[in-house]
């Protein structure tokens, strides 16, 4: 006897070979900064989610010591077992604070907060209606929960009201969830429509601010926040992740909500509370983000600037509202080319390719940061025009 070969499994590897999916993991050898080592090169790095350069910023790193230093290094339990530290009670408090809700509740991540946090709130018989392009988190979510799903065209109202009226009479709980900024276009969705269309038929709201938490708002509060729609949506779903630069997802919204996720947010009761020095860090963060608006400012500034500079020589920068820009190639052999190209020039931008993306749209999707300088933008754009004119994407 023996392990199996699992001949099955190399098959699905030599198919996705086949395809020329198959792919290596790009290894960051630095912290995640505005210039990191990847691969064994020092890169203008333009596609982490590092929107204000937290990850590595000096406050965080004193707090996560701290809290070593006070706390040790993990919780020893989940939440509901002795894993309760008062510092995830405290990062809690602070965070329904920011976001002016009732309550806040952590996860482990913003994925664990959707697969909690929707199957906590709609069940058998009742109906999630959701955009079509939600990310993949709140999909697994959506399954998870016993809920019919159904979904609408990406930020199309009309279909919204038309996906809301097939459904409106059949269910008792009607819940309708979107990202609040759209991870491959960054596009932001059409909230204020949503909230009166959610009003008009009686349906309740939820939003994931992954990619707008610490990035909209007035100091990145997040979507609802940015619309001044912060007490007529029913769920926000935030992640500590992205721009608050550590790891972590959390429930905002009304105490008996967040009580119930604290019974029945399957993730948060099976799944071990983040180490201490992860909720110090955070904690940190929000000081950071409430203290001042100079990184959320500095981060709109780099963003319009190199936006600005990509239009201007030519590329098509879709309908991007936000830091999230992606440079849209077309067919996935020239994304993959004008990625690899960057590289050898010295800038690393992912390239995001059929299925993640439509067929026909792929693109190389650039984030840029707070902590980027003008120079390194400039010197990212001179790259970009030098290969953009060399593959015949611009002239
Ligand atoms: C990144 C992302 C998540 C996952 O957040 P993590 O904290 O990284 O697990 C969830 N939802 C959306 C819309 C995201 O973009």
């Amino acid at each position: 006897m023996g392990l199996h070969d699992l001949d099955f499994i190399t098959k699905r590897l030599d198919e996705l070979k086949e395809q020329g999916v198959y792919r290596q993991l790009p290894v960051l050898q630095s912290p995640s900064g505005p210039r990191s080592v990847i691969n064994g090169k020092e890169v203008i790095n333009l596609s982490s989610n590092n929107y204000l350069g937290l990850a590595n910023h000096p406050r965080l790193r004193e707090a996560g010591k701290k809290a070593i230093d006070k706390w040790g290094m993990g919780a020893g339990a989940v939440r509901t077992i002795i894993g309760n530290m008062s510092i995830h009670e405290e990062l809690e408090e602070k965070l329904a604070k920011f976001k002016h809700v009732e309550a806040v509740i952590v996860f482990q991540s913003g994925f664990t907060a959707n697969a909690g946090a929707i199957p906590g709130i709609v069940d058998k018989g009742d109906v999630i209606i959701s955009d079509e392009l939600n990310h993949a988190s709140i999909i697994d979510g959506c399954r998870l929960s016993k809920a019919d799903v159904v979904r609408y065209k990406h930020s199309d109202m009309e279909d919204l009201e038309r996906v809301i009226n097939e459904v409106k009479d059949n269910y008792s709980t009607k819940l309708i969830i979107t990202d609040g900024v759209f991870s491959m276009d960054g596009d932001i969705a059409k909230l204020p429509e949503i909230v009166e269309l959610a009003e008009k038929y009686g349906c309740l709201t939820y939003v994931d601010d992954a990619h707008s938490s610490g990035v909209l708002g007035s100091s990145g509060q997040g979507s609802a926040h940015h619309f001044g729609l912060s007490d007529r949506i029913d769920v926000q779903i935030g992640t500590l992740s992205k721009a608050i630069g550590v790891v972590g997802g959390y429930v905002a919204g009304r105490r008996n909500l967040i009580e119930w996720l604290n019974h029945r947010g399957r993730p948060f009761l099976f799944s071990t509370a983040a180490p201490p020095a992860v909720a110090a860090a955070c904690i940190e963060a929000i000081n950071i983000l409430s203290e001042s608006t100079e990184l959320t400012d500095k981060m709109w500034d780099n963003a319009n600037y190199f936006k600005k500079k990509l239009n201007e020589l030519g590329f098509n920068t879709g309908k991007s509202e936000t830091p999230i820009t992606p440079v849209i190639a077309g067919d996935d052999r020239k994304a993959v080319e004008l990625s690899r190209r960057l590289f050898e020039e010295g800038v690393f931008a992912q390239s995001i390719v059929f299925p993640t993306v439509a067929k026909g749209a792929a693109r190389v999707r650039t984030i840029v940061t707070a902590a980027h300088t003008k120079e390194d933008l400039d010197e990212a754009a001179a790259a970009f025009a030098k290969v953009g004119r060399e593959i015949g994407l611009i002239k």
